[in-house]
């Protein structure tokens, strides 16, 4: 098998760390967006999946390489799926985790248990070139259920928030290496991954 190149579309360390492990079999290696340009293109996209081909799309144009992104987010139920793509934002300013998890809580006030069923929704885009007509796209989803209070250090955004039934706990209690094998994110790259397997970059 020949060695080639993807881009990352990502300018987070820890992405690359984890996506160069789980591409490893394949022997692709990874590069970071960042590497070709700071720029971070506007995620206009009414989906997971259109805002992860906006990503893909800008990273494979300033790389010249086949690209790879992500985009996710947490789906209530009750609340008609938001946040949704508006996750990142949803309390105000971009990525300010306690403002959304502050009016998430709000949201659901008075809410009983069996209204607070919600999942994470991962959504994952790989173009050979940008302006591939063929994107693969993988899907990851993870139910669970919103707590009333946060609970658990690990993780990010919304984890303190996000019980997990069948580990009995939420999942900012979970260990980083549990929550890496079984969250969205998790299934929707072993669904890339399976996907690519079988496709010619
Ligand atoms: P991104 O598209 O991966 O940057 O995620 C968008 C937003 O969704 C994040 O800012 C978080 O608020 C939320 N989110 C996505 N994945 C997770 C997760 O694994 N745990 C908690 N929050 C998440």
């Amino acid at each position: 098998m020949r060695t080639r190149t993807v881009v990352l579309a990502s300018h987070n360390a820890k992405k690359l760390a984890e996506m160069q492990a789980l591409l490893a079999p394949l022997e692709w290696q990874v590069r970071l967006v960042s590497e070709f340009s700071r720029e971070a293109p506007e995620e206009t996209g009414a989906t997971f999946v259109e805002n992860a081909l906006i990503k893909a799309r800008h990273a494979a144009a300033v790389s010249g390489l086949p690209a790879i992104a992500d985009d996710s987010g947490l789906e209530v139920v009750v609340l008609g799926g938001a946040p949704g793509v508006h996750s990142a934002r949803y309390g105000g300013a971009h990525g300010d985790d306690d403002a959304n998890n502050r009016k998430l809580l709000q949201a659901l006030e008075g809410r009983s248990e069996h209204e607070r069923g919600a999942r994470f929704v991962c959504a994952m885009a790989c173009l050979r070139h940008a302006g591939d007509p063929v994107p693969v796209i993988a899907l990851g989803l993870w139910s669970g259920r919103i707590l009333e209070a946060p609970c658990g250090n690990h993780g990010f955004g919304y984890d303190p928030l996000f019980w997990v039934p069948d580990q009995g706990c939420s999942s900012a209690e979970l260990d980083p290496s549990v929550k890496n094998r079984i969250s969205h994110r998790a299934r929707a790259t072993q669904s890339l991954l399976a996907q690519l397997r079988e496709t010619e970059l």
